[in-house]
Formats: C-alpha cells, sequence, structure tokens
C-alpha cells in the first residue's frame, strides 16, 4: 500500500495481555486522515459513556501522522489522546521528537491500550512482533532513565514513550515522554498511562513509509525548505524592544510568520519571552499582574540571548529543517537538559513572579523527567502562591514553605514535593482546580474565595498567551473539545496561516489594523476561529509541526503533500470539511461523556472581568459569550454546542 499511511493499527488489552492488528479501512483515512482524527475515529467508538479516565474502559492512543516518513517536512509530530482526568473530556497532547515515525515503521497508524495490566509492563514492538515484557524494574525510574534502560537492553535505535514518576503518581498533570525529556504535555494523560500501568511503549520497527508519488512529495518539500528563513539576524535586546514598541502603538501589524520562523530559528520559542511580557502575550502574577508589575530588571534574565548562553548544541525534530530546539546547561544537579520552552520559563517565571531563571533551567529537567506538564504545574504554583499570600494557605499548611511571590526557592520546594506527592506536594499534585476542591474540603466556608483566585478552563490551567492581548487564544481556550490549549488557534495564528491565500470565503487581515478591532465583529472573528480549529485538525492529522504551519498555506504545501502522498485529489475546502468532521466528532465525544460545552469557559479573570486597571491590557474584556455563540454556528452545533443530527449526518458522523 502506498498512501502514506500503514493502513493498520495495534489495540493492546493491558487486562488481558491480548494484543490484535487490525486493519484500517481506506475510507477512514479519507474522512479522518490518520492522527488525531483517526485517534477521535477510534476512542469515539471505543470509550463508552461515563468512562472512569482512571479506569480500565479508558482507552490511550498513540498516534502518527498521516506525513510523517512521507519526505515531507517538519512532520514528525505523534498525539497522545484519550478522556481527559484532568478536564473530563476529549483529552489529547502532541509532541515531537522521533517517536512518531517509530510508530509508523513498526507498521501501525497508532496504537490502542484498553485495560488495566495486574503489573508494571512495557509494550516491545518492531514490526515482526509486539509483545507485553515485564517493566518492574523501570517503575519508579523517571522518564529519562527509563529510556536509556529500555535503550540500553534492547538497541540504539529503539524509540520509546514513557511515564516518570508523575505518571506512575497518577498525577492528574502528567504527561508521556520521549527523547530524553520532551513530553506530551497536556490533558494529563501521563495518568491515563500510570493508570493501565504501562510505564512505555517502546518501538524498534524498519519497515518502510511508502507514498504515492515520491518525486511529487520530494519536488514540494524542496521549494518548502527553500521558504524557511534564516535566523533572525539582530540581537534579543532589539527584539524585547520590539515588544515594547507594539505595547505603545494602538495598532498593530499583521504577523508575517517567516518572522516567527526566524527568531525560532536562532532562539527557539523563549525568542519572544521578553517581549511577550512587554506587549502583553504572556500573563503575569495568576493573571493579576501586568507588565508594570514585571519591569525589564525582572524580565531580564529571561532574555533570549542569555538563555542562549547555557546553550551546548541545536535540537532538530524528525524531518524539521528548522531546529527549534537547543540542549543546554546547566541545570543544577543535572548536566543536560532541553532548552525550556517559552511557556515552561513564562508559567514558571512571571506567573509566579519569579526572576530565577537559572532555577527554571532545573526545575524543566525535572519536570520532564518526572513526566508533569510544566504550564499545570506552573500554574498550579501560582495559585498556591495566591491562596498564601491571601491567607488561605499558612505556613501550617504549606510544611513551613513561604509561599510567596517570587520566592524562587519555596516554589523549587512545592514542585519537588508535588512530583514526590510528599506533603503540601499532595495536594497541589492534581493541579489547581482539584487542589481547590481540596482546600475546600479542608476548610469549610472559603469555597467562593478560592474559586476566584482559579485560572483555568474546564480543570485545565491556561497557557502563557493572554486572551486580553489576543481574544482568539481566549475563545479556543474556551470551545475547544480540548479547553485551556493554545496550539489550536488564536487571530495571530490565522495571521500566519494565511489560509484565504488557499480557501474560499475566509477573510484576509488588513496589513496595519487598530488593536481594538480585535474585540470587535464576534460573527467574524467565531469565522475565523473555526477556520483555524478546522485547520488545526487537519495539521494535527498530519503530525505537521505548528510552528512549520506558521509558514503560511502558500509555502508550506500541506494539501499538496497530501494529495501526493495519498494520491487523492482533494481541494484545501475539502481538507477543511474534514477538520470540522474530527473536531464535531470530538464535540460528540464530550456530549457523549456528559459534558456541557459552557462550562469549558476560560475563568473570568483571564477573559478581563474585570478588566486590568494597568499595563498593556488595561481595560480589555472579551465578549466570550457572543464569540462562543457564533462559533457554534459556524460548525453547526445548536445554541448549548451539541452537534445537531443534522450537522452529524452531513459530516457522516452516523456510528
Ligand atoms: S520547529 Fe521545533 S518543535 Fe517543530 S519540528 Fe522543528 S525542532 Fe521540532
Amino acid at each position: 500500500m502506498a498512501h502514506g499511511y500503514t493502513g493498520k493499527i495495534l489495540l493492546v488489552d493491558l487486562g488481558t495481555g491480548r494484543i490484535e492488528e487490525r486493519a484500517v479501512p481506506d475510507a477512514v483515512y479519507e474522512q479522518y486522515l490518520s492522527g488525531i482524527g483517526l485517534a477521535a475515529y477510534y476512542l469515539y467508538r471505543m470509550i463508552p459513556n461515563g468512562a472512569d479516565p482512571l479506569g480500565p474502559e479508558n482507552v490511550l492512543g498513540l498516534v502518527s501522522g498521516l506525513l510523517t516518513g512521507a519526505g515531507t517536512l517538519f512532520t514528525g509530530r505523534w498525539t497522545a489522546a484519550a478522556k481527559s482526568p484532568l478536564t473530563g473530556t476529549w483529552g489529547d497532547a502532541n509532541c515531537g521528537g522521533f517517536f512518531s515515525p517509530a510508530i509508523k515503521r513498526c507498521g501501525y497508524d497508532g496504537i490502542f491500550f484498553s485495560g488495566i495490566s495486574e503489573k508494571p509492563v512495557y509494550l516491545y514492538a518492531n514490526g515482526k512482533t509486539a509483545e507485553l515484557r515485564d517493566a518492574g524494574h523501570l517503575w519508579g525510574k523517571d522518564s529519562v532513565e527509563a529510556e536509556e534502560m529500555l535503550i540500553s537492553e534492547n538497541s540504539p535505535t529503539l524509540r520509546a514513550a514513557v511515564i516518570g514518576q508523575a505518571g506512575e503518581k497518577l498525577s492528574l498533570i502528567s504527561g508521556i515522554c520521549t527523547d530524553r525529556g520532551r513530553i506530551a504535555a497536556r490533558s494529563g494523560l501521563g495518568a491515563v498511562m500510570g493508570s493501565k500501568r504501562l510505564k512505555a511503549v517502546a518501538l524498534d520497527g524498519k519497515k518502510p513509509i511508502l507514498v504515492h508519488d515520491s518525486a511529487g512529495i520530494k519536488a514540494l518539500s524542496k521549494k518548502c525548505g527553500k521558504a524557511v528563513p534564516p535566523e533572525f539576524p539582530l540581537s534579543g535586546k532589539i527584539v524585547a524592544l520590539l515588544g515594547v514598541l507594539m505595547r505603545i502603538l494602538p495598532v498593530s501589524m499583521r504577523t508575517d510568520g517567516r518572522l516567527v520562523l526566524s527568531l525560532s530559528r536562532k532562539w527557539g520559542t523563549v525568542s519572544l519571552n521578553e517581549a511577550s511580557i512587554a506587549w502583553g502575550d504572556s500573563p503575569l502574577k495568576n493573571w493579576l499582574g501586568s507588565n508594570e508589575d514585571f519591569d525589564p530588571t525582572k524580565s531580564a534574565p529571561f532574555n533570549p540571548d542569555t538563555i542562549k548562553e547555557r546553550e551546548k548544541s541545536k535540537y532538530h525534530c524528525y524531518s524539521c529543517p528548522l531546529g527549534c530546539g537547543g540542549i543546554s546547561t546547566p541545570a543544577g544537579k543535572y548536566n543536560q537538559t532541553h532548552r525550556p520552552e517559552y511557556e515552561t520559563m513564562l508559567s514558571l517565571g512571571g506567573l509566579c513572579m519569579n526572576t530565577d531563571a537559572d532555577g527554571i533551567f532545573y526545575l524543566n529537567e525535572l519536570l520532564n523527567r518526572a513526566g508533569m506538564d510544566s504550564i499545570s504545574a506552573g500554574g498550579t504554583v501560582a495559585f498556591a502562591i495566591e491562596c498564601y499570600e491571601n491567607g488561605i494557605l499558612t505556613k501550617n499548611d504549606t510544611d513551613g514553605l513561604e509561599l510567596s511571590w517570587g520566592n524562587a526557592d519555596a516554589i523549587k520546594a512545592l514542585i519537588e514535593k508535588m512530583i514526590a506527592r510528599d506533603g503540601v506536594g499532595d495536594l497541589f499534585a492534581d493541579g489547581s482546580k482539584a487542589a481547590a476542591e481540596k482546600i475546600t474540603r479542608m476548610k469549610p466556608g472559603i469555597n467562593k474565595e478560592i474559586h476566584s483566585h482559579l485560572v483555568h478552563a474546564g480543570g485545565q490551567e491556561l497557557p502563557m498567551h493572554d486572551g486580553r492581548n489576543d481574544p482568539g487564544f481566549a475563545l479556543h481556550y474556551s470551545v475547544e473539545p480540548t479547553p485551556g490549549r493554545h496550539t489550536l488557534g488564536s487571530l495571530t495564528y490565522y495571521e500566519m496561516w494565511e489560509l484565504w491565500k488557499s480557501v474560499g470565503g475566509l477573510p484576509k487581515p488588513p496589513a496595519f489594523y487598530l488593536k481594538k478591532s480585535r474585540f470587535k465583529s464576534p460573527a467574524q472573528k467565531a469565522l475565523i476561529a473555526a477556520a483555524n480549529s478546522r485547520f488545526i485538525n487537519v495539521v494535527n492529522g498530519c503530525g505537521l509541526c505548528l510552528f512549520g504551519s506558521f509558514l503560511g498555506v502558500a509555502r508550506i504545501p500541506i494539501f499538496a503533500w497530501l494529495n501526493a502522498a495519498t494520491g487523492w485529489e482533494k481541494s484545501p475546502e475539502e481538507y477543511l470539511e474534514i477538520g470540522k468532521r474530527i473536531q464535531t466528532l470530538k464535540q460528540a465525544f464530550n456530549i457523549k461523556q456528559g459534558i456541557d460545552p459552557a462550562t469549558l469557559r476560560a475563568s473570568d479573570r483571564a477573559l478581563g472581568r474585570p478588566p486590568l486597571s494597568s499595563g498593556a491590557n488595561r481595560g480589555r474584556s472579551v465578549d466570550i459569550e457572543n464569540l462562543t455563540r457564533e462559533y457554534w454556528v459556524q460548525f453547526g452545533w445548536d445554541e448549548n454546542g451539541r452537534p445537531t443530527d443534522e450537522t452529524m449526518k452531513k459530516l457522516g458522523i452516523q456510528f
């Protein structure tokens, strides 16, 4: 078969030990692609109503992308998906590195795990055999140690997805790690793997990945490679100054994704650390503060040039011509770490008013090894600090930790305790919403007050992109079937994706516009957000990296690659219809699980209710009700966010 996909999945029942290959009909790929779409197709069918996310009925899927291994660029992302124990909704997370091609080289597009093993096990597969092996000796090891042991016991070419201590201890903010600490972090899927006593998935296949038109793909990839820009030529200080300029000016310029890639090529995602603080993209002080609370004297340690001083080498994921990653040193007791990402630096930095960037290198490695989501960890620590500062928690509750804003030693100690579920760490190990519920039980009478300090969407801590700066983020945080995610869309992403160049009927943003116009015309903003959601499902169905997608559809030939890989002749509009089908199926998954979509809305504080009185985002609030209603209309869902029978029928979702 030469379609880019393998046409097969592997089903593993950890309760019985039964392992079975299953053929996937071509029609499923035509309707859902692979990756996130394939996961949605199977998980919707396999996970029963009301399944306990940490019980045997939940199913964990690890899926590759349709374009992974096809000779395309930026297409090495894999996706983990299951019912989220953190939000109770559809849960997914994706990650780069080299695990995505490893799935396909074993002959599968995805591997799905159900049941619960009696003892710790790992799955080993190499394209000829697939078997469950004892993982007793790996249990208790961190993700890097466990991965290194699996490689040394098996083969240097083996690739593994592993949980650390956080997943083993069922932390609801734990993820799944590959490639020495890269992590599919969000939605708490490490706990799903831990609940199944599945320590690792170790893959060492050598099967070829065949495509319909390899010469066509090669030509498209060559042209795409030439569109990848060189490194940004100016210094990190200039980038920070640009952030100040963006705050001062009343107008905004349509974002060109090549600029973002040029910055990423030089510094990775930390390129915009300081600029984002200056212009109001990065929330501060648990979303209460502004750039005025974290001025350049505090943000200077986060400047990309300062971060780069600790870099030993660059890091490229599979098939990536850009290489936004870096291997850095020092990291406290560890001798190296993946360079902390923007999200990690600022959720553990400005969100907690912490200026100790060196300490964050250590925390980054600690969290990656434990397999704990740094966004949720940072959001949870910021919440804990606010509780302490407001007298809800005292030193009697915190094992003596003085959880004041910016106390780097206390932040470090709390995270170490969260990973170990030690003392006060156990209170916060499952994220901020679960902590609020536990504190409310401990201290009846503070219920209303404690919830005013919580910032989340549907139970998931919010990423470091402020919807009061770009309301597109606030909308996607609130309406996506997996809430609180920054990688699914925003107004800025729409500008970079330039979808109007390939897809009919979509608006082209002006080259310059008044910033306040971002907060107007909810119907048009919802049209844009719906286009984003449809497109990102195609991106995640292919395994395309978000940063690669920022090149824009005129330069990253995602639709042409798909046609060349599969032999289909679909138009961009037809691919976006597939994206709509995937989005609707994920929403239907939530409805089936009893979720009311309106409850996934981001917290008032993150929506500017009340608005900030100072700084870059002062006076701004997001009209989330109108935006949400219009977004649901775009998808053919009813006034409660439920996909209508007519919509389901039109999309062919009738199983
Ligand atoms: S741009 Fe960065 S995250 Fe994306 S594939 Fe390349 S190295 Fe990986």
